[in-house]
């Protein structure tokens, strides 16, 4: 059994650049949330089955785009099944998936293997399946246990759905588990969030993440937000809920890795560790973005240009960009100080040529004054201050 026990953070970087994380989009949903503008569709789950096989074909796709000089597979990391609602999926079309990945890259023997999935979507046959299959590791879409606040939200599952997944999952064999909530929602008050993360921590998982709701343009909370019909958290109580959330979870074991995510020791997502440490990945399905061999790129939106591009066996890209240098300095260093450990110099160094200090120059002398960073030998990371005003900081790492 896989759990996210790698510290990647200090592995040699060079080493960790020839590697790559898989992302594979599925962006099927029953209902679609309020708050939600992800690339996923209610009322076309009929797709299902042509859209896990164009999938394969871009996964054989992307497998052979990666190759090392010499024709040799690529080492995959980490596979991650977001969406979506990917455990709208049957295990057979998760499994199959899982199939193409292995043959087109060469999985680390303990890769991490998440699969997102919705309350209510989950029975214990599947999730026994999907375990079997090879995935080891869950992330489940909670978002509150307040029946009225998941309303609001549009979601369609009840918060007694959330125990019953939970309980599934670990007797399916689940032993790294992620729950995700949301804080400053329209009618929550501190009360509720106290009483969710009391229910959340009940549940023992190894891992949350805690986001502040945001307002996205084109969804019906956006609608309702400039009709004045819904008032999302105002900033000093969605503050005071990250704090007090902070508090809470560290006195109960959870390290603060990320701003928005904590974890039992050993339970850190190395997935998204990839993300925050500016990594390869690769990213497949309809709306998927790539980072990868000096370019960022990404697929078309629709699902069924998606599949109808991949049965003529054609690349599903839309756009592509090229990753400047110092845009991939600037980025490195603004994701990784975004983690709790920071940049670590001598990587930092290693990769770009170049030491942190010779590419800010100045810049970071201001905030340094305030207090908002930390620097030891090897590493600079942001204060407990410097984390409530991150922005401060992270606009000052822009070039001139
Ligand atoms: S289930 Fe998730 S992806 Fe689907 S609409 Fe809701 S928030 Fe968006």
């Amino acid at each position: 059994m896989a759990t996210c026990t790698t510290q990647i953070s200090t592995a040699p970087v060079q080493r960790l650049l020839e590697t790559v994380s898989l992302y594979l989009h599925i962006p099927f949903c029953h209902t679609r949330c309020h708050y939600c503008d992800f690339n996923t569709y209610a009322g076309i789950l009929p797709l299902r089955e042509p859209y896990v096989q164009a999938l394969q074909i871009e996964i054989e796709q992307a497998g052979k785009l990666a190759r090392l000089p010499g024709g040799t597979a690529r080492h995959a990391r980490t596979i991650f099944f977001g969406g979506g609602t990917p455990s709208l999926l049957s295990a057979t079309q998760t499994s199959h998936l899982l199939h193409a990945c292995r043959s087109a890259f060469a999985l680390d023997e303990d890769a991490e293997v998440t699969l997102e999935a919705n309350p209510g979507t989950l029975t214990l046959e599947h999730l026994s399946e999907l375990r079997t299959a090879g995935i080891n590791r869950l992330s489940i879409v909670t978002q509150s246990f307040d029946s009225a606040l998941l309303k609001t939200l549009g979601r369609i599952h009840s918060p007694e759905e959330i125990h019953q997944a939970l309980h599934a999952a670990r007797a399916a064999g689940f032993t790294s588990i992620n729950l995700d909530f949301m804080f400053g929602l329209p009618g929550q008050t501190m009360q509720h969030w106290r009483e969710t993360l009391d229910q959340a921590l009940a549940l023992h998982p190894e891992h949350l993440s805690l986001y502040s709701l945001i307002i996205e343009e084109g969804t019906p909370f956006y609608t309702w937000t400039q009709e004045g019909s819904i008032t999302p958290g105002d900033e000093d109580l969605c503050a005071d809920m990250y704090e007090y959330a902070d508090e809470r979870l560290q006195a109960a074991g959870y390290e603060n890795y990320e701003i928005s995510n904590w974890a039992l020791p050993g339970h850190q997502c190395r997935h998204n560790l990839t993300y925050w440490h500016n990594l390869p990945y690769l990213g497949m399905g309809a709306g998927a973005y790539s980072s990868f061999g000096g370019r960022r790129f990404s697929n078309v939106l629709a699902p069924l240009e998606y599949i109808r591009l991949l049965k003529a066996r054609l690349r599903p890209e839309a756009e592509s960009e090229t990753i400047e240098r110092v845009q991939e300095m600037t980025e490195t260093a603004f994701l990784e100080l975004r983690t709790a450990m920071g940049i670590h110099l001598p990587s930092f160094e290693q990769r770009f040529s170049e030491s942190l200090a010779q590419f800010v120059g100045d810049r970071l002398r201001p905030v340094e004054a305030a207090g908002l960073l930390e620097q030891t030998a090897e590493w600079l990371r942001l204060s407990k201050r410097g984390r409530l005003l991150g922005n401060e900081v992270f606009s000052r790492l822009l070039p001139d």
